[in-house]
């Protein structure tokens, strides 16, 4: 995306929320000291035979915060700008997100320092299988549990799943989540976290009597996230306004057909928006300041709403489908202009909750319908937004710091119990 996030340090960004939370609960500043170190974390080289028979070395990462409440677990990206304090981050807020939602894992997460544009198929497949056996000692459906994330998707998911089975000597479809449904994948995972997020919008829409058929709304990333939240408005009834990726924003007053859209993204060469023949072209900073939306979903990377944007955003309401798109500083702008930020660990908890339906299946080997998980993840989706609504309006807080004080308590109470090792 267009802003810049190179002054952004995501990992000291997650400490702030953990340290502002810490003081709202009166954490034990020993519990806070253990929060703020990842468990686990993991660099390894991953050197590729590229198609014309010369080698490259990319560096790819796993960290795994925190597994007081269960196996860890978290998706993988691929993204040049991947490193280690990104992954750190992103680990942390996985702990707070399942937590958040109830599920029995801690948090994790990992990435390649790779464009994946610039690579070949055959290239990605064998980038991916190191990846994987690199990961080996740490992984596995009782140890921690990859997904997809930015730029990784079901397909490297299936190699992820068979490059561990092959090194353990059996099929282990629990090993990964996100996987194709033919091999032990979940029906609806690949639109859930869209879902989810709509879920949460309508819910939050709710409370506000409003509905969601007025509501007019930009989107910032159309990838997994933002091309799927689309779709689920646009069905419901939205006028989805503006859509971006890296190439352009486009702006249509009217609202956007977004299932044409879609289907020209799925089928184009480049599977880009600039190539798209109809609509006004915006930039992705004009879209973020749209004067006419009601509702701002940031779908794409951190970092993208700062103090040098904030006062600019014009949207009432900001759902948050990315992972640590607002920084501390510019959502306290956010809030001190009555806006409603719905934060990433609830917002876009859709994924990883189906990818918890998912891991269940595999390990049961018995599958359901697209229409039970669907009507699953809205129940657990639901639940979590109203602990979370309630909580912040009777202590008159952000619905973060709501989030966050609940999952954080949980986390820290599940260490109390356990104890300090030895
Ligand atoms: N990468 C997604 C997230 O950030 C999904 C993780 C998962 O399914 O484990 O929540």
């Amino acid at each position: 995306m267009t802003t810049k996030i190179k002054d952004i340090n995501p990992y000291e960004m997650a400490v702030k929320q953990l340290e502002e939370v810490a003081k709202f609960i009166n954490l034990k500043s020993s519990v806070l000291e253990y929060l703020k170190h990842p468990k686990r974390e993991l660099i390894v080289s991953i050197p590729v035979r590229m198609d014309d028979g010369s080698v490259k070395v990319f560096t790819g990462y796993r960290v795994q915060h925190n597994f007081a409440l269960g196996p860890t677990k978290g998706g993988f990206r691929y993204h040049p700008n991947v490193n280690l304090d990104e992954v750190r981050a992103l680990a942390m807020w996985m702990t707070w997100k399942c937590a958040v939602m109830d599920l029995p894992y801690g948090g994790a997460k990992g990435g390649v320092a790779v464009d994946p544009n610039k690579l070949s198929l055959s290239e990605l497949e064998r980038l991916t299988r190191r990846y994987a056996f690199e990961l080996i000692p740490i992984i596995g459906p009782e140890k921690d549990i990859p997904a997809p994330d930015v730029n990784t998707n079901p397909q490297t998911m299936a190699w992820f799943m068979d490059t561990y089975s092959m090194a353990v000597g059996y099929t282990s479809p629990g090993v990964v989540t996100g996987k194709p449904i033919e091999v032990g994948g979940s029906k609806g995972r690949v639109e859930a976290t869209g879902k989810g997020v709509i879920f949460v919008l309508t819910e939050l829409l709710s409370k506000l009597q409003k509905d969601i058929k007025n509501m007019r709304i930009a989107i910032q990333g159309f990838g997994n996230v933002g091309s799927n939240a689309a779709l689920e408005a646009y069905r419901l009834g939205a006028k989805i306004v503006a859509v971006s990726d890296v190439s352009t924003a486009l702006y249509d007053p009217n609202g956007l057909n977004i299932e044409e859209l879609i289907t020209f993204i799925n089928t184009s060469p480049g599977k880009q928006l600039i190539n798209y023949p109809h609509y006004s072209k915006i930039t992705n900073k004009e879209l973020m300041e749209l004067d006419d939306i009601d509702v701002l979903i940031p779908a794409a990377l951190e970092g993208v709403i700062t103090e040098d944007n904030a006062d600019y955003i014009k949207a009432d309401i900001i759902i948050e489908g990315a992972n640590g798109p607002t920084t501390p500083e510019a959502e306290k702008i956010l809030l001190s202009k009555n806006k409603i930020v719905v934060p990433d660990i609830l917002a876009n908890a859709g994924g990883v909750t189906v990818s918890y339906f998912e891991w269940v299946q595999d390990l049961q080997s018995f599958f359901w319908e697209e229409e039970e998980v669907n009507k699953k993840l809205k129940k657990l989706i639901t639940r979590a937004f109203e602990k979370v609504w309630t909580y912040a309006n009777e202590h008159n807080v952000s619905l973060r710091l709501a989030a966050y004080a609940y999952a954080v308590s949980k986390v820290a109470k599940a260490l109390e119990l356990r104890g300090i090792f030895p």
